[in-house]
């Protein structure tokens, strides 16, 4: 198998992020690219498990150095992508899943061309405000900005090669995963093509012949 990265992003609410988790606790040939953030963690986040929290002193020299695959700044904040992350999961034969943002899928796709990119949208305009408020982990500025960024990001669907509505949690998760089943058997992705159907020509041949 040629494991390969696949790109979750939507507007902040649209339901990605849960949708990811949900993914990797149903499939075990998947592995998360946990980011580096220089926001602050919220209550019951885990270091190391949904991000590695970073000064932003830290962010800017692990960028300088190159450490990242994509980077982009996010509400305020700086988000980026390791490429050690990528390497990790890709290395351990999984898909990564990568929960980013547009600026930052851009970039990634032309460093990794062969990512699989998944808009997640939200069934509404109503059922996107209210999981945005229903945070309540932000403040009021932070609420404002996520909603300009929302608006922006909405925009960004046409650079995504799938959809996929998140009305119903359970039906959003199969439908990711049946999209990931499909690449899987792409035919640029199959490993050895060539090989197989030259095996199978040659013993065709060598019937037909006899
Ligand atoms: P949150 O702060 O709510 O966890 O994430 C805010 C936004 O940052 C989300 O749209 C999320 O997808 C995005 N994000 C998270 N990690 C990364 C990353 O590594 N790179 C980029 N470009 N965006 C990220």
């Amino acid at each position: 198998m040629n494991p390969f990265p696949i790109i979750l992003s939507s507007p902040s609410g649209g339901g990605k992020t849960t949708i990811a988790r949900e993914l990797l606790l149903r499939r075990t040939d998947l592995g998360y690219s946990v980011s580096c953030t220089t926001r602050a963690p919220r209550v019951g986040e885990v270091e190391g498990k949904d991000y590695y929290f970073l000064s932003r002193g830290d962010f800017e020299r692990r960028r300088a150095a190159g450490d990242f695959a994509e980077s982009a700044e996010v509400h305020g904040n700086m988000y980026g992508t390791l490429r050690s992350e990528i390497g990790r999961v890709l290395g351990a034969g999984k898909h990564v899943v990568m929960d980013i943002d547009v600026q930052g899928a851009q970039q990634f796709t032309r460093a990794f061309p062969k990512s699989v990119t998944i808009f997640v949208l939200p069934p509404s305009a109503d059922v996107l405000l209210e999981r945005l408020r229903q945070r309540r982990t932000e403040s009021k500025e932070q609420l404002a900005l996520r909603l300009h960024a929302a608006l922006q990001e909405l925009q960004a669907v046409d650079l995504y090669q799938y959809v996929v509505v998140n009305d119903d949690l359970a039906k959003a998760v199969h439908r990711v995963s049946a999209i990931i089943d499909a690449e899987v058997v792409s035919r640029e992705r199959v490993a050895g093509l060539r090989q197989q159907v030259s095996a199978l020509v040659e013993r065709l041949e060598v019937e037909i012949h006899s």
